[in-house]
């Protein structure tokens, strides 16, 4: 962000200050990257800041604005965005960490940049059915039996189908095309 004087009066104006943070803008959630002013409301409001001091949201804004590409694209810092959007609804600027860090998260994504835990969740997601391996066990079926609930809670193989489908196409094309 620069700044400028207009009748003798400080005003913002935003224009994008590196090019980091216009790769960021162009990209779909991250248009309003150059509007923040660095107030740290955000990680003020932040549910994970509070729990952490490493998740820092205006500095990672900051990262982005400076133009640290590497930096920030190598780190698992935006990933741990809960996308629960208390930010977004405090922020004065109208600016939406959440949605840059997911801008952030898709170009990460394209350059290979994917926490372990994510592309295993994944993996789990397209073999198993569920979240997590061996989430739902017998032990849950019988207590789901002696509560008279249906215990055969299968899979949404409709919804597991759709993703295979999905997943696999796209991994396939981007073979064929080298990247
Ligand atoms: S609250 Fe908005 S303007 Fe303030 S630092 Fe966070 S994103 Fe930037
Ligand atoms: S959306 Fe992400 S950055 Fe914003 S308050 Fe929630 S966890 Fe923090």
């Amino acid at each position: 962000m620069h700044t400028c004087t207009t009748k003798g009066q400080e005003k913002s104006i935003h224009v994008p200050t590196s090019a980091f943070a216009k790769e960021v803008e162009k990209v779909e959630g991250g248009e309003a990257i150059n509007k923040c002013i660095q107030c740290g409301i955000c990680t003020a409001s932040c549910v994970v800041a509070n729990a952490t001091d490493l998740y820092r949201p205006r500095r990672m804004i900051q990262k982005i604005i400076l133009g640290l590409r590497e930096e920030v694209l190598s780190s698992d810092q935006s990933w741990l965005c809960l996308n629960c959007r208390m930010c977004e609804e405090r922020c004065q600027e109208g600016v939406s960490p959440a949605e840059i860090f997911l801008a952030v998260r898709t170009i990460a994504a394209r350059e290979g940049h994917v926490p372990r835990v994510f592309k295993e969740a994944v993996k789990t997601v397209l073999e198993d059915g569920w979240m997590l391996k061996d989430a739902y066990t017998d032990f849950q079926e019988d207590e789901r039996e002696d509560l008279g609930l249906n215990p055969e809670l299968h899979m949404n193989n409709e919804f597991v189908g759709k993703l295979r489908k999905r997943y696999f196409e796209r991994k396939k094309a981007a073979e064929e095309s080298g990247s």
